[in-house]
């Protein structure tokens, strides 16, 4: 009966239908069922009007109604009555739909009002909400009322929040106030759950503070457990299904970089995370993991150690990174690192020449070479490997996942793949979204590093922070001075970087100083050609637009200035600052504002300031801006939560995600009889939307 349209239920129609569809979702009973209040409001109690003076809040009243009079001024018609009950009166007022609702009032019956009091040249209460008492009685659960989201043009087309509280009570009532359970017994006993048609009835009519509190645990615990069922179970399915190849071998190279080349000795985390990684790509599943780890946490070593298993192994590997410039970076470093070894290493961009790529792509074909890194370029079709074993992702925010899944097709079975982010995801995100992919964690950064100190400064500050500049130059260090790149306005912003570009030339004359800049309309090579300089040291200073955000790595960089910094979001700000404090001296961040600030820009500044932890910024971030914003479209489907939160509601998430484990551990097909009733659920749900299929 559940999946009945909803244009048959009682009251409603073929265009409230139409609206519940359009503007709400609503198509099925169900759905509407699974339609949740907003918020509530406490009407256990009822007010007398002798008590109101001076009361400018919602209250709830009962008496009578008499007096109706529609007073036409100044062309605009309005409707106004008397409620009387017995202890004083006050006028009501409606100023649209006049008509019908002078029709619908009874005269002189009992009413229970509510709305919001005005005392201004006597009491009023405009476009109160009414129900006869008898009526209002009739309801369970009256001490709280339901406020259901609702929009101004869903009010005006007649469907309020307590039209939609009715539309409830007829579903309710043609369900005979029964529905189906689909969790099972053993799982409810032991976690105290409310059964589902109590929770669904108090969510809708609660009694008390203590039922709701209670239906709306066992509904958000329902809702998150069928998606980490469904992540859980995808994990499963994968294990058993996608065949990888297994890295038995730790061999020479591995041992040898580990024992003598390795720069400096690993941090217990990034230990940690490498016996992780080696534990997955040892057994003959895919691996499908993710490593997270702040900016500066070290994770390109891991990255390198990783690849280096595999070319034991006999296998090839690839390395992809979101611009070019960290590509090139990539490159270097790992070329520098792997210097005395006789491992073929080749970088693949965009602007790699025809014949050079030739040659690249015979070499990959018969498999003299070991590793290649390189931008979106090794995704093409055109690239193939003989035997690609382990591909790495960094910084995969910027990654689609189509081009992500182009990977697979580029072997017999799946390479092992690692994405590395910076991006730190709080954790109820992160088990939504990457539920199925192994999470490692390096929560901990190199020996000897300076937390960075952070500050926020107005335009009219700007000759101090030079001044603070060539101090630090004159000890030796490199600044980055970062302006905001917004496609929209990218011309603008073009302007924006010119013009400081130029004083800052001014400021910095040469020969004294050298200046690098980079920006997103230059030519690959001249890019290049200006990072060099500033990576050598040649330049103490480079003027540079958002490219530089993700991963660059200049160690001996002490001075992140970040110009008009309240366009940036916290998580690109805590991007950029990471490019600093990689080395062992005290490193600053000056974040540049004007003095206008909007209060989300006040919050982004006073968390930089306050904050060096990505992921106390990360939750900031998330309640700034919403779950949605952060992920990205990735996202749509998995956090499109109907009643739970995905930042508060974390512990739930993990009550729920341990009872997925338990479930399809105990019973990976629910074939169990216990289980039929989870089955069911999660068959119907899985049919609707397959949550996962954006992920690997
Ligand atoms: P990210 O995790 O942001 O990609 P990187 O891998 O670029 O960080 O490392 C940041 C810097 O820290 C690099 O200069 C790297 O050589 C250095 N580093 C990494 N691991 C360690 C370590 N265990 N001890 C000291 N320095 C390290
Ligand atoms: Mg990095």
């Amino acid at each position: 009966m559940l999946q009945t349209p909803i244009g048959y239920l009682k009251s409603v129609g073929g265009t409230k239908a139409q609206l519940l569809q359009s503007q709400l979702g609503i198509y099925t009973y169900q759905d509407l069922l699974h339609f949740f209040p907003s918020r509530y409001i406490d009407k256990t109690r009822f007010y007398k009007i002798h008590e109101l003076y001076n009361n400018n809040s919602e209250v709830q009243l009962v008496g009578e109604i008499s007096n109706l009079k529609v007073i036409n001024s100044k062309g605009k018609k309005r409707l106004t009555a008397i409620f009387n009950d017995g202890t004083g009166q006050i006028q009501l007022v409606w100023y649209a739909r006049i008509d019908w609702i002078s029709q619908q009032i009874e005269i002189r019956k009992p009413y229970v009002i509510f709305g919001k009091i005005k005392s201004y040249q006597g009491l009023s209460m405009a476009h109160p909400e009414m129900e006869l008492l008898e009526k209002y009685q009739k309801k369970q659960g009256v001490g709280f009322r339901a406020i259901y989201p609702s929009t101004t043009k869903l009010s005006n087309k007649g469907i309020s929040s307590k039209v939609i509280s009715n539309m409830m009570l007829y579903l309710f009532e043609q369900m005979k106030w029964k529905f189906e359970e689909n969790l099972c017994i053993a799982m409810m006993q032991e976690i105290k759950l409310m059964p589902r048609h109590e929770a669904l009835r108090h969510i809708h009519f609660p009694k008390d503070q203590e039922s709701l509190s209670k239906a709306q645990f066992r509904l958000k615990f329902e809702e998150l457990f069928f998606i980490q069922l469904q992540l859980i179970r995808k994990k499963l399915v994968n294990k058993h299904k996608i065949k990888g190849y297994a890295f038995d071998t730790v061999g020479h190279y591995f041992n040898t970089f580990y024992t003598q080349k390795l720069p400096f000795e690993l941090t217990k985390a990034q230990k940690k995370v490498l016996r992780e990684i080696r534990n997955d790509v040892g057994q003959n599943a895919q691996m499908n993991r993710l490593l997270q780890g702040d900016v500066g946490s070290g994770k390109t070593i891991v990255a390198l150690l990783s690849m280096l298993i595999a070319i034991d192994n006999g296998f090839q590997c690839c390395m992809i990174a979101p611009t070019a410039i960290l590509a090139q970076q990539h490159y270097d470093g790992i070329c520098e690192l792997l210097h005395d070894f006789p491992i073929n290493c080749k970088l693949l961009m965009g602007s790699t020449r025809s014949k050079a790529r030739k040659l690249l792509h015979q070499e990959l074909e018969s498999g003299d070479l070991q590793i290649l890194i390189g931008t979106h370029a090794v995704l093409e079709d055109k690239v193939i490997f003989k035997n690609l074993g382990l591909a790495i992702i960094d910084e995969q925010h910027r990654f689609g996942v189509a081009q992500r899944a182009k990977l697979w097709k580029k072997n017999q079975y799946a390479p092992h793949v690692l994405i590395m982010t910076a991006t730190p995801i709080p954790r109820t995100l992160a088990m939504s979204v990457y539920g199925d992919l192994d999470v490692s964690v390096i929560d901990q950064l190199p020996k000897g590093r300076k937390p960075i100190k952070t500050v926020h400064r107005y335009d009219n500050n700007r000759l101090q922070i030079f001044k603070f500049i060539k101090d630090e130059i004159q000890k030796g260090r490199q600044a980055y001075i970062v302006y905001p790149l917004i496609e929209e306005s990218a011309t603008l912003d073009y302007k924006d970087l010119m013009d400081g570009y130029e004083s800052i030339s001014r400021e910095f004359p040469k020969p004294d100083y050298q200046i690098a800049i980079v920006h997103g309309k230059m030519k690959p090579q001249d890019k290049a050609y200006e990072m060099e300089r500033f990576t050598k040291g040649e330049a103490q200073i480079l003027v540079a637009t958002t490219v530089i955000e993700v991963g660059v790595n200049v160690p001996n960089a002490s001075i992140m200035v970040i110009e008009n910094a309240e366009r940036f979001g916290l998580s690109q700000l805590h991007q950029l600052r990471g490019r600093v404090g990689r080395g062992s001296q005290q490193s600053y961040c000056v974040l540049m504002t004007s003095f206008k600030l909007s209060s989300d820009g006040k919050t982004r500044m006073e968390t930089m300031v306050k904050s060096t932890d990505g992921f106390e910024i990360a939750q900031v971030d998330l309640k700034l801006r919403g779950p949605g914003d952060i992920m990205g479209t990735r996202q749509s489907g998995t956090l499109d939560l109907k009643i739970a939160d995905a930042v508060k509601d974390t512990p739930i998430m993990q009550l729920a995600r341990y009872w997925a484990i338990q479930i399809t551990n105990a019973d990976p097909n629910l074939e169990a009889e216990e289980n039929q009733m989870i089955k069911n659920t999660y068959q119907a749900i899985s049919k609707h939307k397959n949550i996962w299929n954006y992920i690997s």
